[in-house]
């Protein structure tokens, strides 16, 4: 199920909860239910899903509302901040500022759409007056680096990183260096994300983690990997400290599930989403609109 059809079948869900003429058990079983099958179409983790439902019954306790409390509206509000919830940590990932170098590292599987959103997240932050830099320390990826080095050319944004060199540790942590003393105050290291060899994968972002210190870890996931996205996060964030999660391909037929698990898996907030393979493409995500547009 895609997000729009999500918010739709919810705000359907929601809707004919309002149409009945007395809300009693009955009638917010069958609306809570159907909120459930949606969510979990959309690949909610089945345990997010299952909390969900148990906290909005025990806010919304229909014996306890005493007559003339709109309890429409009550019902409403929770699923609304029950929703809010689940893509909300509680908080807030650690944000760069302006003049003041720090290092970003980017984590994600091959194919998420790592090397992009690291420029996307350059361009955007270069466009409000930032100095970015990018480091690709994915040594393991032929044609790793002239991608990254094409898509940094493009945005005029300075790059580093080795053909020869096949240490990644090495590469990250020179790269950064340069770049600290050109003063550049966003200094982003792109790493590798080859499959199907996982413990050295995570093995190697631990290293770099280690050796480049970075301020902020943000892990890219493909929004439409569905029900693997919480394993997935899971895991990344076992091997480093995963601070904030971009989902991708949010433009495609993807599924938004994925999204809510990854916040949940790494306790870490969604900061921007991809919608596009152009650089611009490209929006800082905020729980509560996002919430409310999901809605309708
Ligand atoms: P990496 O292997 O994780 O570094 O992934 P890439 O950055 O090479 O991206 C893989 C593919 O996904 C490329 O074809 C990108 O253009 C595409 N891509 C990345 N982000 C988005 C997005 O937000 N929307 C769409 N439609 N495509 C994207």
């Amino acid at each position: 199920m895609v997000l729009a059809q999500l918010g739709g079948s919810i705000s359907r869900a929601i809707q004919q909860m309002s149409n009945a003429t007395i809300i009693d058990e009955k009638v917010l079983n069958d609306c809570l239910n159907e909120i459930t099958r949606a969510l979990l179409q959309s690949d909610v983790q089945f345990k997010l899903v299952r909390d969900m439902q148990t906290n909005i019954k025990k806010i919304v306790n229909l014996d306890d509302l005493a007559a003339g409390h709109n309890k429409r509206k009550i019902i409403q509000q929770a699923i609304f901040n029950e929703l809010c919830k689940m893509l909300d940590p509680g908080k807030p990932s650690f944000t760069p500022k302006k003049g003041k170098p720090s290092v970003i590292m980017f984590v994600g599987l091959q194919g998420s759409g790592k090397t992009t959103t690291c420029t996307k997240y350059a361009y955007y932050h270069q466009k409000k007056g930032w100095k970015p830099a990018l480091v690709c320390a994915d040594t393991f990826r032929a044609g790793a680096f002239d991608q990254l080095k094409q898509n940094a050319t493009k945005a005029k944004i300075p790059f580093y990183g080795s053909y020869t060199e096949s240490d990644p540790v090495r590469i990250a942590v020179e790269g950064v260096e340069t770049f600290k003393k050109e003063n550049c105050d966003l200094i982003i290291v792109d790493t590798s994300g080859r499959h199907k060899q996982e413990a050295a994968l995570f093995e190697e972002m631990r290293q770099v983690s280690e050796a480049t210190k970075p301020d902020l870890v943000i892990f890219v996931m493909d929004s439409s990997i569905g029900q693997a996205a919480f394993d997935q996060a899971q895991a990344f964030k076992q091997s480093v400290s995963v601070g904030a999660v971009i989902v991708t391909k949010m433009d495609g037929h993807a599924k938004g599930g994925g999204a809510l698990s990854a916040v949940a898996a790494t306790k870490s907030p969604v900061i921007f989403i991809g919608t596009g393979e152009h650089m611009d493409e490209f929006e800082v995500f905020d729980v509560k609109p996002f919430v409310s547009r999901l809605l309708g």
